[in-house]
């Protein structure tokens, strides 16, 4: 992914030149209303766009120094046609807009539902690339439950899974379009900001600082991360001296080592089992506030305070979910869903390191954990669906869409693939899943293809019935294991 701009074609300068010079008033001119529209994901209908790929996000935030206010921002889309487009939409909601240009260009814009619909002065052709740039504002305030901006005790953090990143930035909201991302934050200098990826600049102006974060891997917006607080960056090394660095708040440093200071071991027992780490850092973002869930953004995941400081939680259990958000730095970021059907990977995989560490370390069995998940695997698919054809979220409730039939619903499918392929060829096809599939997107149907190569043999049944039947299928070795009735089975959300 080319990250150096090509010069704008200079038949289209002129073009362009001709066309403002005729049509002062552009900007913003009262259209119709086009339809809002998505790239087809079965799941979010209207989520992505069609017509072009992003190949990097520059992101400008002010923070006016309360989580109550809308930050000042500016969104730079370096985007490749890959259709002739006399308009494009970007997905974005609640925000103002203020000014869109495409290659310095004013142009006019209006909204469509959650879409922001831009036409350029020219129309662009297939093939060419092009700058989009969006000044607007981004507020953090809102329904909670809707994702996006997460306000916390001392500033902001970012939960934009699945469909919440075009909350805060204009964007191409899909896993499917991964994109480069520069951040340069903007907050009181008593505070500190931390993005994805590392550090690339701190400039001092006083009374404000800007941090400058950039990512050397492309990520998809559902995973971007931006904290801003009173916090502490604590750096320390992991495997093969890679940069760990945790983010907590300052009050909270000494309380929170203990936990921190577990992650280099963690990485290099993730190591063991799926290879080398995919990313040029990582570390756990510690934020003061009540999500319900954790969340693996890219190179630095989200958890609440209270997962460490709630008494209740055994501390196996608390580094069986730091392993889990660990474990989808391999499943679901570097490599990333091409549906949102195919979030069974993400969480499937997520849910089988978390409980496989959970056996090597602290004796939590996971035969007996796979023998409890098979017994309420029919109330899930009745509840949610099939792992790999999951019903929608309901309406006004996204996040809905994280069902136990995404976690501990598909570790049984891998756990029922490891009986039925041996232990050696299904470490090998989880291995060569996270190497062929680097840095990039696939679908459930690159997996079972993978897994009939390195098995020899054909799969497409045992898939068929394990992935997208209504029924759970007998377990290999377990032909004694039972479903309970549906409905029997009446299980909460679990932590994402
Ligand atoms: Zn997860």
């Amino acid at each position: 992914m080319p990250l150096v701009r090509n010069p704008l074609p200079r038949a289209r300068w002129l073009r362009a030149a001709v066309l403002v010079a005729a049509s002062t008033g552009l900007v913003a001119a009262a259209l119709p209303a086009p339809p809002p529209l998505g790239i087809g994901d079965p799941l979010f209908p209207h989520l992505g766009n069609p017509g072009y790929d992003v190949l990097a996000y520059d992101l400008d935030l002010t923070y006016p120094g309360v989580n109550t206010k809308p930050l000042a921002a500016v969104t730079r889309i370096d985007a490749l046609a890959t259709a002739d487009l006399e308009r494009l939409n970007l997905d974005f909601t609640h925000g103002t807009v203020s000014a869109v240009t495409v290659d310095d260009i004013p142009a006019a814009y209006t909204g469509s539902g959650e879409d922001l619909v831009v036409t350029p002065a020219v129309p662009i052709d297939a093939g060419e690339q092009i700058e989009i740039t969006v000044t607007h504002t981004s507020d953090p305030t809102g329904p909670a439950d809707t994702g996006g901006w997460v306000r916390t005790g001392d500033g902001l953090a970012m939960a934009n899974q699945a469909d919440a990143a075009h909350r805060v930035f204009p964007s191409n909201d899909h896993p499917a379009d991964k994109a480069y991302f520069t951040f340069r934050i903007t907050a009181p200098s008593a505070l500190t900001a931390v993005a994805n990826g590392l550090p690339a600049g701190r400039v001092d102006h006083g009374a404000t600082t800007t941090w400058t974060y950039r990512t050397r891997h492309p990520m998809a917006t559902e995973l971007a991360q931006v904290s801003i607080g009173s916090s502490t960056v604590v750096h320390r090394a992991g495997p093969r001296g890679l940069p760990v660095r945790d983010v907590v708040r300052t009050a909270d440093r000494e309380l929170m080592e203990p936990w921190l200071r577990k992650t280099p071991g963690q990485l290099e027992w993730m190591e063991r089992q799926v290879g080398p780490y995919p990313f040029e850092t990582y570390g756990v973002l510690v934020a003061d506030a009540d999500t319900g869930f954790e969340l693996e953004t890219q190179t630095l995941s989200l958890f609440e305070r209270g997962l460490f400081t709630e008494p209740g939680y055994p501390e196996w259990y608390v580094d069986s979910i730091m392993v889990h958000e660990l474990a989808h730095q391999w499943f679901g970021d570097s490599v990333s869903p091409r549906t949102w059907s195919d979030l069974w990977l993400n969480e499937g995989h997520a849910s089988w390191y978390e409980a496989l560490y959970a056996e090597e370390k602290a004796g939590k069995s996971m035969e007996r954990r796979m023998k409890a998940a098979y017994a309420a695997s029919d109330g899930w698919r009745a509840d949610g669906g099939p792992p790999a054809a999951p019903e929608p979220p309901s309406p006004g409730h996204k996040i809905s869409l994280f069902r136990p039939v995404v976690y501990d619903g598909s570790a049984l499918v891998l756990y029922a693939l490891r009986q039925e392929i041996g232990t050696e060829a299904f470490g090998r096809l989880e291995r060569r899943w996270v190497a062929d599939h680097r840095d990039s997107t696939a679908t459930t149907a690159d997996f079972t293809a993978l897994a009939g190569e390195i098995a020899g043999r054909d799969l497409t049944a045992f898939f068929r019935d394990w992935l997208y039947a209504a029924k759970t299928p007998p377990m290999p070795g377990h032909p004694d294991w039972r479903s309970r009735p549906a409905e029997a089975v009446r299980t909460a959300v679990k932590p994402g």
